[in-house]
């Protein structure tokens, strides 16, 4: 390896001097906190540099009252360390936020680490010299880090955004956002609380806020379809089997489509092909509707391939809701219409619905009239205004490409990463793209990350680089970068299999097509051929010495 002439561990300077490292790893999270284990396991040096104070990334920042992950935690975990496997012991099925900003805080510490993790400092440049094939990493403290090999461990879902609402800044109450909780909570006893979205983080929010403040009101622009997600302690004896063969375990996610071997815990009845609901009259799909509730809408076999299906699909769910919601009026309005299901990610909540029931609880339904500003004292919309104490945007991500474009990523002749996705994000396998030689992205657009179990993924990834640059060292190469075909070729593969499936449906207008911000070009964003046929893909590439890629 090149040029290492300072200890990572200095963790950069602010007097602008360079301070040289084997890898530059952007970002805390699963996939900072792995690529630093992992990498510097390999004998490189590494430097990680977070924005936030701790480690965690997601479940670092995603506070609010409710947060949950929606994956089994024996599955959400890593699998690198037997000895972690062995030694931590998960005490709920579907882990909260708590559970697993410890868990990562406990790898952090049992690994030794926190040492070369800089805290509390943003990357603001990163900057390709190709007279010496390294990255100059620049960040809001001064610090200057130069690196042959950077990766960018920034997330999926990192960048918060809040919409323009004029008059947001005269608001006289507390203003909040669920991705950028304040760390020491809320408490919203005798509070009168506006919540402006309904995707996962409002539905997780309501219940929890509903029970604490004196009046609830959600704020909804588009109904939701949301699955009663599953709760429970884990079972000591299914924690004891799993430890009994992780590798087992590990290897079947691997071979899962999404990176789920369905062993960690209830995720929700399976859907039989056999059973078609276009050929499934009415009554019969009401004995279905009795058995399975809520999840009988997605129980057949064709509701996720045919748009008829899925809408009949759709009416099932509604009917669900009638049957949930004691005022018509309001359940009507909670009703998702106009939109496939699974065209968005998947929502999961308990008791959402059933908060709808509570007094202290309102549905301002946004399609009878919009938010037209925030007042000193509350929410104006064209259907009356608001008065509360609190408003809290839980409004989404600029999902997949928001945090790398929040950096300045400048590649080969200088061009910014920004302005080569203005239409769209292209790369090789989410991994690369041509122009940004040595620069590495975990679960990238282009990777099945977002559609499926992202620590199966981001492990993968990590793995995957790793090789890579062992490759690389063992055979005296300094860069690595895709060929433009080989891109071309993978970004058209991806945008072939999205085709014809709900995420790409022309009603469709989601996160996953960039549909929630303003101005980002309609691209579908991760790959939804699943995990097993991209690592197949991912491993073959490796093994031909990086086909599709130029070594120098
Ligand atoms: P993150 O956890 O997002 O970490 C990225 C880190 O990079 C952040 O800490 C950020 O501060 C830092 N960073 C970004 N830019 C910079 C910069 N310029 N300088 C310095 N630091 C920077 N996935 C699932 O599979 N199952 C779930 O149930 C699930 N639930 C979720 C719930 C919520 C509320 C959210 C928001 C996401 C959820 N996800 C879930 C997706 C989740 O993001 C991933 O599972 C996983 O945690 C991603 O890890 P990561 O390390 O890639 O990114
Ligand atoms: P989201 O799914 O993008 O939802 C944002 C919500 O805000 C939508 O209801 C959106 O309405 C609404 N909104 C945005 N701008 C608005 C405006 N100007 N006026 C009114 N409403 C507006 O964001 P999220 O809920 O934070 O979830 C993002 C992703 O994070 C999820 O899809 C999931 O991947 C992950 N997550 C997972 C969990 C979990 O349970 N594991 C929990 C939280 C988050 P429209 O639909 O009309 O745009």
């Amino acid at each position: 390896m090149t040029g290492v002439t300072a200890a990572a561990s200095e963790s950069g300077r602010s007097d602008g001097a360079v301070t040289d490292v084997d890898v530059v790893v952007v970002g805390a999270g699963f996939a900072g906190i792995y690529s630093l284990y992992h990498l510097r396991d390999l004998g490189f040096t590494v430097q990680v540099i977070e924005t936030g104070d701790g480690v965690g990334g997601t479940w670092y920042w995603n506070r609010y009252p409710g947060a949950r992950c929606d994956v089994p935690s024996l599955e959400y975990s890593y699998g690198f360390s037997n000895e972690l496997q062995q030694e931590w012991e998960w005490t709920e099925i579907m882990p909260a936020r708590e559970e697993i900003e410890e868990y990562l805080n406990h790898v952090v510490d049992r690994f030794d680490l926190r040492r070369d993790i800089k805290f509390g400092t943003r990357v603001t440049a990163a900057t390709f010299d190709e007279a010496t094939a390294r990255w100059l990493v620049e960040t809001d403290a001064g610090d200057r880090f130069s690196a042959p090999f950077c990766v960018m461990a920034t997330g999926c879902l990192s960048a918060p955004t809040m919409p323009e609402v004029e008059g947001r800044d005269s608001f006289e109450g507390r203003v909040l956002q669920t991705s950028l909780w304040p760390r020491e909570g809320v408490d919203f006893t005798g509070l009168r609380v506006g919540l402006i979205g309904t995707g996962s983080s409002g539905v997780q929010a309501t219940p929890e806020i509903a029970r604490e403040a004196e009046h609830l009101y959600v704020f909804q622009r588009t109904a939701t379809y949301s699955f009663p997600a599953y709760r429970g302690m884990m079972d000591p004896e299914l924690q004891k089997s799993f430890k009994a063969n992780p590798g087992d375990f590990r290897r079947r996610q691997r071979r899962a489509f999404a990176g789920i071997a369905g062993f960690g815990g209830a995720l929700g009845p399976a859907q039989p092909p056999e059973r078609k609901i276009l050929e499934t009259p009415w009554e019969e799909q009401l004995e279905v509707l009795d058995e399975l509730g809520f999840w009988a809408a997605r129980a057949w076999g064709d509701v996720f391939v045919d748009l008829e299906a899925n809408e009949a699909g759709a009416e099932l769910f509604r009917e669900m809701i009638r049957r949930t919601i004691d005022d018509p009026e309001v359940a009507e309005a909670l009703s998702p219409r106009g939109y496939p299901i699974g065209c968005k990610r998947l929502v999961f909540g308990v008791d959402y619905y059933e908060a709808f029931n509570r007094d202290n609880v309102t549905l301002v339904d946004l399609r009878k009239g919009a938010i037209e500003s925030i007042t000193p004292t509350g929410i104006r919309t064209a259907q009356g205004d608001y008065e509360v104490d609190v408003v809290i945007f839980a409004t989404g991500f600029d999902a997949m490409t928001g945090a790398l474009n929040r950096i300045d990523i400048r590649g080969r002749d200088g061009q910014l990463l920004r302005d080569v996705w203005a239409g769209g994000a292209r790369t090789l396998l989410g991994l690369q793209s041509f122009g940004f030689p040595n620069l590495f992205i975990i679960t990238g657009p282009g990777s099945p990350s977002v559609l499926s179990n992202m620590v199966v993924g981001i492990e993968q990834h990590v793995e995957w680089i790793g090789d890579c640059l062992a490759y690389l060292r063992d055979h005296g190469l300094r860069s690595i970068e895709p060929t433009l075909a080989a891109q071309d070729d993978w970004v058209e593969h991806v945008n072939q299999v999205s085709e014809g499936t709900m995420y790409t449906a022309p009603t469709c207008n989601s996160w996953y097509l960039g549909a929630n911000i303003p101005g980002k070009p309609r691209v579908f964003l991760p790959y939804v051929g699943g995990l097993p046929a991209y690592i197949e893909r991912a491993d073959a590439v490796a093994s031909a010495g990086y086909e599709g890629f130029t070594l120098a």
